[in-house]
């Protein structure tokens, strides 16, 4: 059994060549780029035993074998069931596990983005600082709550094989069903019997059973097994979605931030607490200046380049080298402590470039005094409906770069608030890029109205919204 499943692969001593500042030789360990081990998650027994028996007893009530209803059309998700953009502030990490070979990996397009015996989707979040705001789970489609359970810790960052999930389970149809687990404490909004549509929001994303990291892992049973909904090269057939999510390799940056002081992570665990005050002003004269950055789908040793700008545009931090790591780090973070002498009142710029992407390039303030340093308000952003096809819930998208959400680098959470004909029918605060109005909640030829504003949670940046007539 493993019991310390996230461990540090990676730690870099990283020496600047040509840097116009020396790094401090008391530290001997600026810079360290740490890959996180894969979430790993998985049913305890007693709880699989409590959904074994649920189904069993709904399959009697309903008559044997019996399900929601036959659909005409073909079995489909129209979406992955959880908020927010995939690619950006999601990230699936793992799919099935297709191959029965003991410690031998492979997902359905034939790469690795799977563990050993793995039976479900899993799509992490960034942080247990998004957790707490709260990013919703939907049903994938229509159906009926067959069994949920609440009130288990969430924040697990350990395999424990006592840790109990909260959890739904949903009859979505024709056989399938659909078992979304490790939810937030308290935030399971449906109970057993309910008949719910595509969107309906059934809880929150936690990190509670068997999990160490907070995400949705959605699983697809039919006939008592679990299935892969997705089809590929290595898992040929029909797929059971619509919109298929495919395996994300691109590299890019989930998140980065400045803060006074260096980073401190005392264990391997508490880079998902993200604990450190996130800051874009300093006050000026010397001091130490951490960077946090993390990375989804790092090349092997890829090269990198750090420049800090004065506000004259003069380069007063210039550092490269490459990265050691020879193989993909699918999720890692580097944190790096640069000693500057700001001397300058004005606005700084710090860029880095990492395997040839400009992936940052954020102004930073530096400050006469503490008085000028007020939290800003978050930048503006966008809003888009959109309405998949062949289904009647509709999407609400924030259009903002991923990183650049806030002059301070804070965490950013929207507020959205959904209008039908102009009354409010869904009005939720979230940490995720985009929300889901269930089916059902607009008819064909409604108007509908989303309103999205961003806050820091102090300020509140300007609002946007979007609006649509509802397809059939
Ligand atoms: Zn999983």
């Amino acid at each position: 059994m493993p019991n310390r499943v996230r461990h540090v692969a990676g730690f870099l001593m990283i020496f600047f060549c040509g840097s116009a500042f020396a790094v401090e030789q008391s530290y001997q360990e600026p810079g360290r780029l740490v890959e996180v081990a894969r979430p790993r998650d998985g049913v305890s027994a007693e709880q699989l035993a409590k959904v074994q028996a649920a189904v069993a007893a709904y399959e009697k009530r309903k008559g044997k074998g019996a399900t929601a209803g036959k659909d005409e059309l073909p079995f489909r998700y129209p979406f992955f069931p959880q908020a927010g953009i995939q690619g950006q502030d999601l990230f699936l990490t793992n799919f099935t596990d297709l191959n029965t070979i003991p410690k031998s990996v492979r997902d359905w397009d034939c790469s690795d983005y799977t563990y050993d015996g793995h039976q479900g989707h899993d799509s992490v979040i960034r942080s247990f600082r998004e957790q707490a705001i709260g990013v919703p789970i939907f049903a994938a489609r229509g159906g009926v709550v067959v069994d949920t359970h609440d009130g288990e810790p969430d924040m697990n960052t350990v395999w424990d094989e006592t840790k109990k999930a909260n959890y739904v389970i949903i009859d979505h149809g024709d056989g399938y069903f659909g078992w979304y687990w490790h939810m937030k404490t308290g935030s399971v909004a449906v109970s057993p019997g309910q008949t719910v549509t595509a969107g309906t929001q059934l809880g929150l994303t936690g990190s509670s059973g068997l999990s160490n990291w907070p995400h949705l892992h959605f699983e697809t049973r039919k006939d008592k097994a679990w299935v892969e909904p997705s089809s590929g090269p290595c898992h040929t057939g029909e797929s059971l979605w619509g919109d298929q999510p495919p395996v994300d390799r691109d590299f890019y940056a989930a998140d980065f931030y400045l803060t006074r002081g260096r980073i401190e992570l005392p264990d391997e665990d508490s880079f998902l607490f993200d604990e450190a005050e996130r800051t874009a002003s300093f006050v000026k004269g010397p001091q130490t200046v951490g960077m946090r950055i993390d990375l989804r789908n790092l090349p092997t040793r890829a090269p990198y380049e750090i420049r800090i700008l004065n506000p004259r545009g003069q380069s007063v931090f210039d550092g490269s080298n490459a990265f050691q790591n020879s193989v993909v780090y699918h999720l890692s973070y580097w944190i790096f402590r640069f000693d500057l002498d700001l001397d300058t009142v004005g606005t700084w710029r710090f860029q880095m470039v990492i395997d040839g992407n400009l992936l940052i390039d954020a102004p930073f303030r530096v400050v006469a005094s503490e008085r000028q340093a007020a939290n800003r308000a978050p930048y503006r952003v966008a809003a888009r409906i959109t309405q998949p096809a062949e289904a009647q819930f509709l999407t609400c998208q924030v259009q903002s770069p991923l990183i650049a959400r806030d002059p301070d680098f804070d965490i950013v959470s929207y507020t959205y608030e959904w209008r039908v004909k102009n009354r409010v029918v869904r009005k939720v605060t979230s940490a995720a890029l985009a929300d889901v109005l269930a089916a059902g909640l607009a008819q064909p030829g409604d108007k509908v109205k989303c309103k999205v504003v961003p806050s820091d949670g102090k300020r509140s940046g300007p609002a946007a919204t979007a609006q649509v007539v509802a397809r059939p």
